[in-house]
């Protein structure tokens, strides 16, 4: 998971993507960078391990100064962990000028695409990131092919399987594109008024990948990226769509269930509803079950807050804030090893003190991928006097691994592929456990038919031949 930013032909666009960065910190933190084009045609890129605010700072912005800029925040899911990962990538072209990119998602076909454009056309690659790949790919339509900038982008769209939210500076222009099944999110907004008869001003286009990103720039939303479509930003012109190449909708269910941020409007849904949804639904479960006034419905903070209200307003039962989190750790998940991840959960979570004594506890969380975070937050429950714990879980159970852009460990890492429901809520010292079924997202979501929920029922958008050129790389953590 990552995310990306860019803004047109504004000056000062360094600073703008910087803070729209900013906003989306929470897709990733590892590393994150930037690349400008200044009025010259000069294209300059900064890159570094860390956070937004420190990485990006004044001095830096000072200096990496442009009216078109793009922008990127880094969780791996592919490749090491180190700055040649980080992004944007500037794809230097022989006779110039440059290629800057930025992308969000796994490219499954990464490793045959690359050892094609390094053994049959020379191409010599700086990282072993999907971005890259893809400017790469570009590039070598522009080169070998002698395509135009759009033609090639629609060819190496069709060349590429898997997830992509990708934007592109050539020139003077910026191009946003998505792969035809629009996986990740990807919105578009405006710094400028918009026109009643629609027809957006390419200068103040704002490209990124969640709509909480808009308020901080002062951004409007026009409207989401479509699956497979190509918008070609181009200075004192409309804003205009070169193509729409679609496949079959897979937006990833996982982006509402937990990834993006409450107040995120993505996939044609409001977050923070759907997930006051899953939670009700979670509470119609337990209609039979009889939890009374020493009942309290919690939340493992933040991405579950939602999930636990709606559960405790649909069972008309208290919710309260029982378990404090430390903000100043990041998303455990989305921590590259165990080990970090172990530290990030005792650092992280800490109960009320006397809060718990003989209460009846219905612990809320988004998802059980390992169950070791939960089995620990169990465990500090039950130690600060909780006499019962009830696990309900705003996700079905994570059988299978993700292969477009989200970091599931493998098979036999993932708690529900291996345990029995009855196993699973033993191992988290719970009295009981309930995921939410997949069926059910039918009542909560407008296009049920358009999501991914592969990691849950195992149906992948592509064969599972395809997989073994992800899992076989050589580089894979
Ligand atoms: S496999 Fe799971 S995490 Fe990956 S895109 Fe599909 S729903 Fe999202």
């Amino acid at each position: 998971m990552c995310g990306i930013a860019g803004i047109f032909n504004v000056s000062g666009a360094e600073t703008l993507v910087a803070e729209l960065l900013f906003s989306i910190q929470h897709r990733g933190q590892e590393s994150c960078g930037l690349a400008a084009r200044n009025d010259r045609g000069n294209i300059f890129c900064y890159k570094g391990m860390g956070l937004v605010k420190n990485v990006l700072n004044e001095e830096i912005l000072q200096k990496y100064q442009g009216n078109i800029a793009i922008g990127h925040v880094r969780y791996p899911t592919a490749g090491k962990s180190d700055e040649t990962n980080s992004q944007p990538h500037v794809i230097e072209l022989p006779e110039g000028p440059h290629l800057a990119i930025c992308s969000n998602g796994d490219i499954i076909n990464y490793y045959e695409l690359r050892t094609w454009l390094e053994n049959d056309y020379g191409f010599t690659f700086k990282s072993d990131n999907d971005g890259e790949l893809i400017g790469r790919l570009i590039a070598f339509y522009l080169l070998h092919k002698k395509l135009t900038i759009e033609e090639s982008i629609i060819e190496a769209q069709k060349q590429l399987k898997g997830a992509f939210s990708s934007i592109l500076i050539y020139r003077d222009k910026m191009f946003g594109f998505r792969d035809p099944h629009g996986y990740r999110p990807y919105v578009i907004g405006t710094l400028e008024d918009i026109p009643e008869n629609g027809e957006i001003l390419s200068d103040g286009v704002v490209l990124v990948s969640e709509s909480c990103a808009f308020g901080i720039v002062g951004a409007k939303m026009i409207r989401e990226m479509l699956p497979g479509e190509i918008i070609r930003l181009e200075k004192g012109k409309p804003m205009v769509t070169v193509a729409v190449n679609s496949g079959k909708t897979q937006h990833c269910i996982f982006e509402l269930i937990y990834f993006s941020r409450p107040d995120t409007k993505v996939f044609g849904e409001k977050v923070y509803d759907v997930r006051k949804k899953i939670g009700a639904q979670l509470a119609d479960y337990d209609k039979e079950l009889a939890f009374g006034d020493d009942t309290v419905v919690i939340a493992v903070p933040d991405s579950s807050n939602f999930v636990a209200l709606g559960y405790a307003q649909k069972a008309k039962l208290s919710f309260d804030m029982g378990l404090l989190r430390n903000h100043y750790v990041g998303r455990t998940f989305t921590k590259p090893d165990q080990k970090q991840r172990d530290e990030g959960v005792r650092h992280k979570f800490n109960p009320l003190p006397d809060f718990f004594n003989g209460k009846k506890v219905v612990l809320v969380d988004d998802s059980i991928v390992r169950g070791t975070t939960l089995r620990k937050i169990s465990r500090m429950l039950r130690n600060a006097g909780a006499k019962e714990i009830h696990i309900r879980i705003g996700s079905p159970k994570v059988i299978g691994s993700c292969y477009y852009g989200i970091d599931t460990p493998t098979k036999q890492e993932l708690i529900a592929a291996n345990k029995s429901h009855d196993e699973i809520c033993e191992y988290l010292g719970a009295d009981t456990l309930k995921h939410i079924e997949i069926d059910d997202f039918g009542k909560i979501l407008h296009n049920f038919d358009d999501f991914c929920f592969a990691c849950f029922n195992l149906k992948y958008q592509y064969k599972p031949e395809d997989y073994h050129q992800k899992v076989n790389r050589p580089d894979a953590e």
